[in-house]
């Protein structure tokens, strides 16, 4: 089933996409929810991200032909880091770039984002599965400059909108052999498959909640293919005009203009 989240009136609804149509939903879709029966046409919805994440963790360097265009060798454990909350962006939204004298290289990361449907702690990596409400789409924009810069990630990875999301929670599917894809105003930049992850999806799970309580709603970033502007060329650095499309198999496209700051 392929879950989403609009605007209704300006507050947020929930909704079952069905072909070209969407049933609006009523309670809560992690725990009991059901059809109010009112149906909306799917292309006259502002989509919004499809969960407002009460965590969003992220996963760096999970695949080795990335880490290694880093210069690095593959992790031998993950590396887990936070985007803040106010990264969150929607489809269709713009990447709002920070000022040219703030920071310019500024890069895209498409990934599939894991959804935690069932919260827990030390979640054994065979029940990992069973915590999962379903996956979406995810780009991890990265303010290259400031993660080096600060020597840590926490501002490069953060700035408002920097997290889009969506466009739907598919909640059946092996994520096991996924095609992952970044487009960059319709070029493939970015190309792998979910087999070739270092840290499988039931492993990140597994690991995230050692000493970490999820929650139902947190998400968890599974890490970006290799094909970063970083590692490329500053052309690719994200410009005002850009846009940018996340590509999963089985889920769907997630497609953001790139924006000047205001
Ligand atoms: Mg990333």
């Amino acid at each position: 089933m392929k879950f989403l989240r609009y605007s209704q009136h300006g507050r947020p609804a929930y909704g079952l996409l069905e072909g070209e149509q969407v049933s609006h939903l009523e309670g809560d879709i992690f725990t009991n929810w059901q059809r109010s029966g009112k149906t909306l046409p799917l292309a006259e919805l502002e989509l919004l991200a499809p969960v407002q994440p009460a965590a969003i963790f992220c996963i760096g360097k999970n695949y080795r032909a990335h880490a290694e265009e880093f210069g690095g060798p593959p992790p031998e454990r993950p590396i887990v880091f936070l985007k803040a909350p106010n990264s969150l962006n929607h489809p269709q939204a713009p990447i709002v770039l920070p000022r040219p004298e703030q920071s310019v290289q500024i890069d895209y990361e498409a990934e599939l984002a894991i959804v935690i449907g069932k919260g827990g702690k030390n979640i054994a990596e065979a029940e990992a599965l069973a915590h999962v409400f379903g996956y979406t789409c995810a780009n991890d924009v990265t303010a290259r400059d400031w993660q080096k810069q600060d020597g840590q990630w926490a501002r490069g990875k953060s700035l408002d909108g920097f997290c889009p999301l969506g466009p739907y929670i598919e909640t059946e599917l092996d994520v096991s052999d996924l095609k992952v894809e970044g487009r960059l105003n319709g070029v493939v930049v970015q190309s792998a498959r979910t087999s070739e992850l270092l840290f499988s999806i039931p492993y990140l799970v597994h690991y995230v909640s050692q000493a970490i309580t999820l929650s139902p709603g947190s998400i968890i970033l599974s890490g970006t293919p290799a094909g970063c502007g970083m590692a490329r060329s500053p052309q690719l650095w994200l410009k005002p005009g850009d846009r940018f499309e996340v590509d999963i198999e089985g889920i769907g496209i997630l497609e953001n203009p790139v924006q000047a700051a205001g």
